[in-house]
């Protein structure tokens, strides 16, 4: 994918953080008006707005539908700013491209869906249009390559992914868990591709966007696409999550944008560090692969089972806490004890059918 062009759309400063913002749904002509200009007047220029909502359980608002196309026009037309929506299917396409829409994002529960990222793909053959992909629902990096390499392929070379995080069956403090290694080895492995940070879907509440979006900045975004609603506590969706355009505006204010192509040397001693610090780590793993091996030549001696899920418990409970307290995030020390605790099985069975 070297040919991939700047998603800039002309008039658009190539400054980061790029910022998309509007509700999370087009409600009423009223409200996209209302959002809109209190966006444009904060200096936003790019609308986002969803038509057709994927919701999780029927019943739920699914959406305006075409009708709210032509106020997306009237936005456009009204206040200058470009206007993007989401698409799932050939038709959305059809439609979104009709009404003048100038940029294109496909969601997350899309994105999982390989028909359904090439019937996009299809169907935009020969357009000329910035495209935006969400990761996908799971956890799945080549799954979310795919699905930018599907809409490449037909064509489109003003490509950007969405970041937003990844579902997850017990919620706990983010709606969708970042998994920031996730998109940190998507920009290793594609570093031209854009990456935008979602922190309405990722937090699922107001109060995250700010530190979400901050993170993101530090983490060399270009950008973030933030729910906003001229009145978020009346939203038909999403409503926890979106926040005024007032708010937004201050957020972004607050937000400490750093320098991303500052000289590597001034790091070089701490990275001296790190490869230290790493170091001891996987001794100290390695240490104590060593005497889980041990206990697993125990319990084949006792004809215990490899599996004691009190234990499990109560090391991760323990662990969680600690790491909290030393100002770690518990989901993440979840996922180390996760993956430490699978490695250690997987050894003990080793031992035990020998
Ligand atoms: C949205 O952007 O409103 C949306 C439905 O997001 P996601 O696909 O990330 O759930
Ligand atoms: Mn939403």
């Amino acid at each position: 994918m070297k040919d991939l062009e700047p998603i800039l759309l002309p008039g658009i400063e190539a400054k980061r953080p790029l910022i998309i913002a509007g509700p999370c749904s087009a409600e009423t002509e009223e409200q996209v008006m209302r959002t809109a200009k209190e966006l444009a007047s904060q200096g936003i220029k790019i609308f986002r707005a969803g038509i057709w909502k994927p919701r999780t359980k029927p019943g739920g608002f699914e959406g305006v539908g075409v009708e709210g196309l032509t106020w997306l026009k009237r936005v456009k037309e009204e206040t200058e700013m470009y206007i993007s929506t989401e698409v799932a299917t050939e038709r959305h396409v059809f439609e979104a491209l009709k009404h003048g829409i100038d940029m294109l994002w496909i969601g997350a529960r899309t994105a999982a869906n390989p028909f359904a990222v090439q019937e996009i793909a299809d169907a935009l053959k020969g357009v000329d249009i910035p495209v935006l992909i969400k990761n996908p629902v799971n956890p799945d990096l080549e799954l979310w390559i795919g699905a930018v390499e599907r809409i490449y392929n037909a064509g489109i070379h003003k490509l950007g992914v969405i970041h937003r995080g990844f579902s997850t069956y017990d919620k706990q403090i983010y709606r969708n868990q970042p998994q920031w290694h996730i998109p940190i080895e998507l920009r290793r492995r594609m570093p031209n591709l854009p990456i935008y940070c979602d922190p309405s879907h990722m937090g699922g509440k107001r109060e995250l966007i700010a530190p979400l979006s901050q993170q993101a900045m530090d983490l060399g975004y270009d950008g973030l696409i933030v729910e906003t609603h001229c009145e978020p506590d009346c939203a038909w969706s999403d409503k926890n999550q979106q926040i005024t355009p007032d708010v937004l505006n201050y957020i972004l204010h607050m937000l400490v944008i750093r320098d991303t192509t500052q000289t590597t040397e001034n790091l070089a001693e701490l990275r001296s560090q790190i490869d230290i610090l790493d170091n001891q780590l996987l001794e100290l793993l390695s240490k104590r692969m060593r005497i889980s091996r041990e206990i697993g030549q125990y319990k084949k001696e006792h004809s215990m089972p490899v599996l004691q899920a009190t234990r499990y418990d109560e090391i991760l409970s323990k662990r969680i806490s600690q790491a909290m307290e030393l100002g770690m995030d518990g989901e993440f020390m979840k996922l180390v004890l996760q993956a430490i605790h699978e490695e250690s099985v997987r050894q003990q069975i080793e031992i035990i059918n020998k």
